[in-house]
């Protein structure tokens, strides 16, 4: 096994998503628009919220990729054009397929918009092949329970699989292309060792601490991009705990037209999108 360098530090930038909750998104910026199959990463908080002052993301439409959320702290309540409704947890995933469109409103829980909390997640958007782009709209729901932990380098390392397999355990999501989504809690000195094919573009997210990735060091809300020059990442913890999202996938190599919530392959078609929205064709939310 060859082990990748870290080609780019990238630090998140600050953006203002739905109707104003705060993000870091280390992409899409004008930089590093996309880390194909990957479209855009958000890191939501983690940010202690007064009683009323929670915000989230009422109803907005998608088409023609997936959204995945996964909560650490605090809840997510969603619901949809397609009649789903459901709450997302600490530790569980919510991977959304929009497909040829959905209409759906992301909120924080009711009980901490009411009441105050906090709230800490993430939502990454992955990008769907032209041919599964106007698939139904579909939804798997991952208990925080059923995301496997890996357990590495001595039980210095502890690994949440969200996609793709790891030393054995496979995620519970499937995916349309191939994927890996492994959330590291690495202690101090621990280090992360795992396969990468070297087809695939892959990179680390410091949600907290500090780490050494592919040789590169990066602090709490930096993107580390691995260069396509070997099969296996090396993450590194320093003298405290750090938390690690490690994202990686083969890339779908296709043309990418977007515009706000949706991902085709031509303008046309994104035209073609913000008609069928315009004209109800993504439905309504009526749960
Ligand atoms: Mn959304």
């Amino acid at each position: 096994m060859t082990s990748r360098s870290g080609q780019y530090v990238i630090p998140a930038m600050h953006a203002i998503e739905g109707a104003g909750f705060h993000v870091r998104r280390p992409f899409p910026t004008p930089n590093l628009p996309m880390v194909d199959p990957f479209l855009l990463l958000d890191h939501m908080g983690p940010q202690d919220h007064a009683p009323g002052e929670a915000e989230g993301a009422p109803d907005h439409p998608h088409r023609g990729f997936e959204t995945v959320s996964y909560i650490l702290e605090g809840a997510f309540e969603h619901k949809d054009s397609v009649g789903n409704a459901g709450r997302i947890g600490p530790g569980a995933v919510q991977w959304m397929t929009a497909g040829a469109g959905v209409v759906h409103s992301e909120m924080p829980a009711a009980e901490i918009r009411t009441d105050g909390g906090r709230l800490h997640g993430f939502q990454v958007w992955v990008n769907l092949p032209a041919a599964a782009k106007m698939m139904p709209p579909r939804y798997q729901d991952v208990l925080a329970t059923d995301v496997p932990e890996v357990e590495l380098d001595e039980g210095r390392v502890t690994v949440r699989v969200i996609a793709g397999d790891l030393a054995g355990a496979s995620a519970a999501a499937r995916t349309h292309t191939p994927i890996a989504y492994w959330h590291l809690r690495l202690q101090p000195g621990g280090r992360f060792v795992g396969p990468v094919p070297d087809a695939w573009n892959a990179m680390a997210y410091v949600v907290d601490g500090s780490v050494v990735a592919g040789g590169a060091s990066a602090d709490e809300g930096h993107l580390v991009l691995f260069a396509p020059d070997g099969d296996e990442v090396v993450v590194v913890a320093g003298e405290a705990p750090a938390d690690v999202l490690l994202l990686a996938g083969e890339p779908i190599r296709e043309p990418v037209a977007r515009y706000g919530p949706f991902v085709m392959n031509t303008r046309e078609e994104i035209i073609e999108a913000f008609e069928d929205y315009q004209a109800g064709r993504m439905g309504r939310i009526t749960v």
